[in-house]
């Protein structure tokens, strides 16, 4: 029988739900799970496995190169990097900004995995989703499949799909980072009848992230809702109370976060829990996301 991408890969799917037992004012009324995503691969970071594994679904139909898009310190670039290079893929990353004199620990690792590095300006780069010049990239790529930056496709939904078909507990809330938009897609449109998404904005962008979210879920759903109040703006890197968390999630808990995205999820909870946003008696599932490979420097 030939082999599953799951076993080719050694991902540890499906990935742990634990219990969390925070000693946080108000969250002794709660049921908390973390759904540990960061637990799926050491490299492939979490949502970024269940973002692409559709591509890889079918081990007999998989592409032969891959084309995409991201930043410096990119979690998408980086897990597509690795997984190309383990299956034999050849793999073209479309990088905005010339890091070619000061590589990071990402694109380091991508030369290592015989990715081809193409670094583009920023304006060229803004072009990412105009239709002419994805048309420019399939005439250059032939053959090659495209994926948009961040691996957020519709076709990212199904992975999502997976995760939440895996938590075999009930709840009342799901929490998640948001920044393409995709993995919240990908829950709410998966989500029980009855149960709420509630994305935690990572960057700034109040109406603009809920129209990505909204513009990948194919029906309707009011089932989410996105908190910007915990992005932090730009500086968030340097935010000394976000990185004092992270250091307690770490260090109290167990549980290792970055400050881009799981940082910010694990500060949010703590902060609506404070303030009471759950009833007493909820039940809640918090989605760790991974991307602790963005966080060096
Ligand atoms: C990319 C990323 C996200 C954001 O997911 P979107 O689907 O782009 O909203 C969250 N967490 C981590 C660790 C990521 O790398």
């Amino acid at each position: 029988m030939p082999q599953s991408i799951n076993e080719v890969l050694s991902l540890t799917t499906p990935s742990p739900l634990d219990l969390f037992r925070p000693d946080w004012d108000g969250a002794e009324t709660l049921t908390i799970y973390i759904k540990r995503d960061d637990l799926i691969h050491p490299v492939i970071s979490g949502n970024k496995w269940r973002k692409l594994s559709s591509i890889f679904a079918d081990t007999r139909d998989i592409p032969s190169h891959i084309v995409s898009f991201g930043g410096g310190y990119s979690n998408h670039l980086h897990a597509l990097g690795y997984l190309c290079n383990v299956l034999n893929i050849r793999c073209t990353a479309i990088v905005r900004g010339d890091y070619s004199q000061n590589m990071t620990p990402m694109l380091s690792d991508l030369k290592h995995w015989s990715t081809d590095i193409q670094f583009v300006d920023r304006a060229t780069y803004a072009r990412r989703h105009d239709e002419r010049f994805v048309h420019q990239l399939r005439q250059q790529h032939k053959g090659a499949l495209i994926v948009p930056e961040g691996g957020s496709a519709s076709t990212a939904l199904s992975g999502l799909k997976m995760m939440m078909d895996e938590i075999s507990v009930s709840f009342d809330y799901i929490l998640a980072p948001v920044a393409s938009g995709a993995t919240l897609a990908g829950i709410a449109s998966s989500l029980p009848l009855n149960k709420k998404a509630c994305g935690i904005a990572v960057l700034k962008g109040q109406e603009y992230l809920e129209s990505l979210v909204s513009d990948l879920i194919p029906h309707q759903c009011d089932n989410w809702s996105i908190d910007h109040r915990f992005h932090g703006g730009s500086y968030a890197k340097k935010d000394k109370t976000l990185l004092d968390f992270c250091y307690e999630m770490r260090d109290m808990y167990n549980i290792p976060v970055e400050p881009v995205y799981s940082g910010k999820l694990f500060f949010a909870l703590k902060n609506k829990i404070a303030a009471g946003e759950f009833p007493a008696g909820s039940r809640i599932i918090v989605l760790h996301t991974g991307g602790l490979q963005g966080a060096r420097n």
